[in-house]
């Protein structure tokens, strides 16, 4: 018998709709990504997503400054999955102003298992899209059937790739201003972003909130972001841009980031800039490489909604939620909107193809 619904994903997408697909009674099975796939946890795809990676969480709703950890304790139970060592042993501290990103989702997907939810740790690494019932394949050759799916595999963002800049993730380097620029490590320090985006130029306005000053690292002479944008940034004082420049290398004391060494690529000219973060704004890559071309992707490269305000896509059947879908709002609690969305789609599809 094939499955009713199959999420794959494991971000807030995927635990909404994996919550209101169990529910309403569609014994939904999600397939949350292999923890053990050393690609994964390059690209910051292992189960519960790009939140895993986080520190504090303080733009989802309906969790202000409290005592979380306690909450935590009575909210996950021990012999459930992999529970979550942090809370165990208090390794991490309690957030002073919201929650834990891992904390957050490791609470999503208790609440979707409390209401029957099955889980695979395994990658979807193929899928066939072309009849009913879809057919997936696992990366352990495993395959499984499914009337309808929901695609909330998430985007990661992009970074540089070097070496330095890894070893300093979480300790200085972020690719999301907005997640974790009012931690107070970046607080009333110089910073820098690297891009010159859109993103770029709006995470580098917003940390000008927080930091003594941003610096700018753009590779061209020119801003690929919108004129309004660009001019935002370039007229903003607390910016200053370093032009024709890159990031060859991340400064720290082994415990946060220091600084950065730049090369400017028309002298060659190399300098250090003395800093206290790096934010990587130089765009994101959603992750549809298991669709193999079968769903409609937008211009940007994100799983088309082929319909204003719902979840279709270009496959009858196939629902698509959060950042593989978006690429614009790209937020936890905008994501777990639209996983919502994609289960009750797809409760609606198997309602009209007579399978509830
Ligand atoms: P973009 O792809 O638009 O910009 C990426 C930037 O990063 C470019 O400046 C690019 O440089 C630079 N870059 C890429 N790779 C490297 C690298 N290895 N080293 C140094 N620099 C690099 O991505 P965004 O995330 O900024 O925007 C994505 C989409 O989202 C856009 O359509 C944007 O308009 C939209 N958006 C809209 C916002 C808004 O309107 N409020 C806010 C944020 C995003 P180069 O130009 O040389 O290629």
């Amino acid at each position: 018998m094939p499955e009713k619904v199959i999420i794959i994903g494991s971000g807030p997408a995927a635990w909404t709709a994996a919550i209101y697909a169990a529910r309403a009674q569609l014994d939904p099975l999600v397939f949350q990504g292999n923890p053990y796939d050393n690609n994964n946890k390059a690209n910051g795809t292992l189960p519960l997503g790009q939140l895993a990676l986080t520190t504090e969480v303080e733009n989802f709703p309906s969790w202000p400054a409290g005592d979380t950890r306690a909450y935590l304790k009575t909210a996950l139970k021990p012999d459930d999955l992999d529970f979550p060592y942090w809370v165990a042993d208090d390794k991490i501290p309690q957030p002073t102003h919201g929650i834990n990103g891992p904390e957050l989702m490791a609470l999503m997907r208790q609440q979707a298992v409390n209401f029957g939810t099955r889980i695979e740790s395994k990658d979807v690494v193929k899928v066939d899209l072309k009849k009913q019932p879809f057919t997936l394949t696992m990366h352990d050759g495993s395959t499984v059937e499914a009337l309808t799916l929901i695609i909330a595999t998430g985007a990661r963002a992009n970074y540089l790739g070097l070496p330095s800049e890894d070893k300093y993730k979480n300790k200085g380097v972020s690719a999301c201003a907005v997640c974790d620029g009012f931690l107070p490590i970046f607080r009333n320090k110089p910073l820098v972003v690297v891009g010159a985006g859109d993103s770029a130029c709006e995470e580098a306005t917003y940390l000008t909130k927080f930091a003594s000053k941003v610096h700018m690292v753009v590779r061209r002479d020119v801003m690929r972001a919108s004129k309004i944008m660009a001019e935002r940034a370039l007229k903003n004082p607390k910016i200053e841009m370093h032009w024709n420049s890159v990031v060859e290398e991340v400064l720290g004391n082994e415990k946060v980031v220091t600084g950065v060494r730049l090369q400017n690529n028309k002298t060659n000219v190399k300098s250090e800039l003395e800093v206290g973060g790096m934010f990587c704004a130089i765009g994101h890559t959603p992750n549809v490489g298991f669709l193999d071309g079968q769903l409609e992707l937008n211009e940007l490269g994100y799983v088309k909604w082929t319909t204003v305000a719902r979840t279709y896509t270009s496959v009858d059947g196939v629902f698509a939620a959060g950042d593989v879908a978006d690429d614009y709002y790209r937020q936890a609690v905008s994501a777990a909107g639209t996983g919502c969305m994609a289960a009750l789609d797809a409760e609606r599809w198997l309602g009209h193809h007579g399978h509830v």
